[in-house]
This record gives structure tokens, C-alpha cells and sequence, in this order.
């Protein structure tokens, strides 16, 4: 194996970021703006290929990244005609008729310390617990079309509200444009037509581009997408097909016009043969229906979707095809794959967004001097596969635990899961304790939400619960409902909130 050798004060490291979508500009905003000395970073993208033009809904962690590149909230919902959100309905996945809310943020309230969800069990038991979204502050602002930014507003009993936002994709995308550029990013428009290997390493060389240009670079970032042209098509890094599992492979996307009411949550309702999301901007609703083509003909997805709509739709359905599943590396030689170069899970907990922002976050902490040695890449992915394994499995759930009928349910309630999945069913039917890893996306909370959601409830509780008497138990129950409903009434109407903060 051959090292460079480390860069002197003049030579900076070039970074080449291939691709200009979400993932290709929130990495160039991101290493901009942290490595400022030592580094010099590019951004080749190509107008004439555009960008896959979806993902539109975000989970809290967004907030994070966001503050980190020093952005003004209400400046970026205004470029990207972006709403709040604080939570995902699931309409009609138990069985059709049934929906529930994984609603950010917490769920009921811990007593002496201990953990809300042992207590709830017991009063379901003993018939004294209402559904969860009696219990949760962000399902009840959701359901009441309000929000909140900052902590509680009327008492310091209640949790905050965490939110995330939706937006308009390629908005968000020009918005970190300027910003990158602004920190230095230079950005070469043209089509990559080949790509230079180094002789020995077989490290990438360089990029070359239509009309005889040439890219060099010591570290790349492939952001080209599904197409994956450096970690796939020139390193040949393989792709882990997760369809067994996950048997939806196309979806079609369409916006609708606006109506009367601003929902700050994400819908999402089960279909015969997939889901539909709906997404609601301040200019648009997005929507999309994400299907089994082995179940559905494209022209019944188009029936199903329009057919789905609230509003008037504003375009033809515009189709996309895609693969579930992972790279078998995310980081090999000097290429590291970022966004849906490095694998796609469907949009269903509207992860992939953040996922681009944890895969940024890691690279950004082993970024090397230098080239990359063998442990930071194994480091690196080693952390990219365990994050999208337990993404994975959160999505696995909700389509293996439903109660519906048609073939393509049938069959995903059939299958054989992940053991990971397998393990924490088998734990939380045993015992109802939810067992979560340091590094995992999903808290306990959020596994809560799903598997109740889902109909997955646990035979048994942890004994904590009993030393509680049934009536103090009961009164419990009552006053957290009591406490979140008045709070919940207090907050602001969301529309009424972003008209005056950030109406684009
Ligand atoms: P792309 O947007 O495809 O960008 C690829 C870039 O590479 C483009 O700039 C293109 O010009 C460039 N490129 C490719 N080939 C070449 C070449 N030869 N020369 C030069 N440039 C090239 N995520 C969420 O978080 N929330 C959601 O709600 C959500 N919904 C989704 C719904 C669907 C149906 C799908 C498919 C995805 C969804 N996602 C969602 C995922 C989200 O869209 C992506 O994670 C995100 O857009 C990042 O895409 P990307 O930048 O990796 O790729």
C-alpha cells in the first residue's frame, strides 16, 4: 500500500465533493465550514443530470446541523418554503381504519426516575391508560395544528417540543449552495464522462469532465446518487440488496396545492401495495406513492396516488426506481460515499436526510491529514453499517406487525426478520424492555411508539410499575393528560407562526 505523504502548510488537502444534490452541497457547506485551513474543497455537479428531486421531511437532529453551519432558522424556512414538523402519522398500517403517531419527543413522564413505559403497561392492564397520544405533548400540538419553539410555555412540568422541518429539497440544496460558496467551496459545473485511477493505489485520481477538464483530489465524496459512480461503478464496491425485506422498488412523486390547514406532521397511510406520504410546504404538498412493482402496475401507483390526494394535484406523477439495501462500504481507498451513493432505505421515517448529516458528522471526525489508513475507514464503516442496520429494522417493523390482507402485507408478515429485529421483538414480547445501543437513531421512546403503534404490545412490565398502588397509578395517568392538554392549547397555531416568522 502506498502513502502520501502529509501535506506541507502549502499544499492543502483537496477534498472533491462528485454531485450536487442534498447530499453533495449539505457536505461541501459542512467541510467548509470546519476545515477552513489545510483543506480546499470542490463541488463538480452537472446541471444537465439534476438531482432525484425528493425528500422533503426531516427529523430533529436537522435542527443541529443547521445551528452548526451558523444558519438562521427563520431565513432557511423562507428559502425553503419550509414548515414545521413534529411528527409522522401512520394512517391505516395496523389494519385499515387504525392510525397512531410516532411523534418526536417523549412520551408520558418518568416517576421517581424511572422510565414512563413499564407504568403504562400496567395501566393498560389494569384498564386505566388511554392510547399514547393521550401522553404525548408533540402529538397533541400535531393534532391541534400548533407549535413551539424553545422550551414549555406554561409550566417546567412539561417536556419541550422537539421539531424538524419539511422543506423543499432542491431550495435546501441552493440555500447551502450559497452558503458553501460564500466559505470557499468551488463549484465546476460539467458531466464526468471517466475517472482517473492512481496506478498503484488505485485510489481515485481525478475526475475528467466533458470538454477535456480535469479534477484532481486526495479525498473524493461520492454524491452522485443512486448512480454511485466513484464507490460503485470505479471502485466496484459492492451493493447489499435488502429487497427481501423491504419489497417496495419504485415510487412516483407529485405536488398538490395547498389547502386551509398547515399539518405540522408527515403523513404517511398504507396502501394496497405500498404507502403514500404527504408532506405539507408552504407552497405545495408534496406527495408520493412508494410501491412493490411485483404487486402494482405503474399506471394503478398513478390511479392509487391521485386518487390519495387532498388537493388538487399540480403535475403528472414523476416515477423514480430505486433498490433498498446498503454498500458494502462506505468508505474504500479515498472515496467515501455520502447519501444515496451509499444506500437507500425507503423514506418511511424520513432518515435518509439525516443519515447524510451523521455520515458528514463521522467523516468530519476521522477526516484524515493525509490519506486514509485502514482503521479510519474501518472505523467509519463500521458506524455507517450499524447506524443503517437498526434504521432498517425500525422500518422492517412497521410493515412485518400489521394486521392487513392483502398479498404484499401477507408476505412481509411472513418473512424471516433480521435476528437484530428478531432479538428486540422477542425482549419486548418477554419482558417489554427495549434494549437500545449507544450509537442507535431510535430512542426507546420512538421503538415505543412503533411497536404499540404497530400492535406489538408486551405480555409483561418491569416490577418497578407495581410498587406504585393501582388508584395512585390511575390518577397519574389522568393528571399527565390533563397537564399536556392545557399546555398543548397554549402553544401558537403553526400557520399563524410561520406567516409571521418565515413565509417565503
Ligand atoms: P441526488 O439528488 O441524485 O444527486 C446526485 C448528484 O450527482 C446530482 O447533482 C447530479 O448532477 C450529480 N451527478 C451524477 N452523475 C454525475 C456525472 N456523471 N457528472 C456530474 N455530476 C453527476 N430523504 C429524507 O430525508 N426525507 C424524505 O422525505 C425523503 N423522501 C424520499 C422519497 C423518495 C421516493 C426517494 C427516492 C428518496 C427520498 N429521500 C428522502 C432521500 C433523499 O431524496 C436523498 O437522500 C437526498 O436527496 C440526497 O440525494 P443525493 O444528493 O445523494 O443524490
Amino acid at each position: 500500500m502506498t502513502h502520501a505523504p502529509r501535506p506541507s502548510s502549502e499544499a492543502p488537502v483537496t477534498i472533491v465533493v462528485t454531485g450536487g444534490g442534498t447530499a453533495g452541497w449539505m457536505t461541501a457547506a459542512a467541510l467548509s465550514r470546519f476545515l477552513q485551513r489545510g483543506y480546499r474543497i470542490r463541488l463538480v455537479e452537472s446541471d444537465a443530470i439534476g438531482t432525484v428531486g425528493v425528500g422533503e421531511a426531516t427529523i430533529p437532529q436537522i435542527v443541529n446541523f443547521n445551528t452548526a453551519l451558523g444558519i438562521d432558522e427563520d431565513a432557511f424556512l423562507k428559502a425553503t418554503q419550509g414548515t414545521f414538523k413534529l411528527g409522522i402519522e401512520f394512517v391505516d398500517w395496523l389494519r385499515p381504519g387504525h392510525r397512531y403517531m410516532h411523534a418526536f419527543g417523549d412520551v408520558g413522564r418518568a416517576i421517581e426516575g424511572n422510565p414512563f413505559i413499564p407504568y403504562w403497561l400496567r395501566a393498560q392492564e389494569l384498564g386505566v391508560a388511554k392510547p399514547l397520544s393521550a401522553y404525548s405533548l408533540n402529538e397533541m400540538a400535531a393534532r391541534a395544528e400548533r407549535m413551539h419553539r424553545g422550551g414549555p410555555v406554561t409550566s417546567p412540568m412539561v417536556p419541550a417540543i422537539p421539531y424538524a422541518f419539511h422543506f423543499d429539497a432542491g431550495l435546501y440544496a441552493a440555500f447551502l449552495r450559497r452558503i458553501a460558496e460564500e466559505q470557499g467551496v468551488e463549484r465546476i459545473e460539467g458531466r464526468i464522462v471517466s475517472v482517473e485511477r492512481d496506478g498503484t493505489s488505485g485510489d481515485v485520481a481525478a475526475l475528467l469532465l466533458e470538454g477535456d477538464r480535469r479534477v484532481e483530489g486526495d479525498l473524493f465524496v461520492d454524491c452522485t446518487g443512486f448512480r454511485a459512480l466513484l464507490i460503485g461503478e470505479t471502485l466496484g464496491v459492492g451493493f447489499e440488496d435488502w429487497g427481501h425485506w423491504l419489497p417496495c422498488d419504485r415510487a412516483l412523486a407529485v405536488p398538490s396545492d395547498i389547502d386551509d390547514s398547515l399539518t405540522p406532521y408527515t403523513r404517511s397511510t398504507a396502501k394496497a401495495a405500498g404507502w403514500q406520504w404527504r408532506i405539507p410546504l408552504q407552497h405545495r404538498i408534496g406527495n408520493g406513492l412508494v410501491y412493490s412493482s411485483a404487486h402494482l402496475s405503474d399506471d394503478e401507483a398513478a390511479a392509487t396516488l391521485l386518487a390519495g390526494l387532498d388537493t388538487e394535484a399540480l403535475a403528472d406523477p414523476r416515477p423514480i426506481r430505486f433498490r433498498t439495501g446498503r454498500r458494502r462500504e462506505g468508505w474504500r481507498g479515498n472515496v467515501v460515499a455520502i447519501g444515496l451513493a451509499s444506500g437507500f432505505l425507503e423514506p418511511l421515517e424520513s432518515t435518509s436526510i439525516h443519515m447524510i448529516q451523521s455520515a458528514i458528522q463521522r467523516l468530519l471526525k476521522l477526516i484524515p491529514r493525509a490519506r486514509a489508513t485502514d482503521a479510519i475507514r474501518a472505523e467509519y464503516n463500521r458506524q455507517t453499517d450499524f447506524e443503517i442496520e437498526r434504521i432498517r429494522d425500525v422500518i422492517i417493523l412497521h410493515y412485518h406487525a400489521n394486521q392487513r390482507d392483502e398479498p404484499l402485507w401477507q408476505a412481509v408478515r411472513a418473512m424471516t426478520l433480521p435476528d437484530s429485529l428478531r432479538h428486540k421483538l422477542d425482549l419486548w414480547r418477554a419482558s417489554g424492555a427495549i434494549t437500545r445501543e449507544h450509537e442507535e437513531l431510535f430512542t426507546e421512546v420512538g421503538w415505543f411508539q412503533v411497536l404499540v403503534g404497530q400492535g406489538v404490545i408486551s405480555a409483561s412490565y418491569h416490577p418497578i410499575a407495581d410498587q406504585i398502588n393501582a388508584a395512585d397509578l390511575g390518577e397519574f395517568m389522568e393528571l399527565v393528560e390533563a397537564l399536556y392538554r392545557r399546555e398543548a392549547l397554549a402553544l401558537t397555531d403553526h400557520a399563524a407562526f410561520v406567516a409571521r416568522h418565515c413565509a417565503g
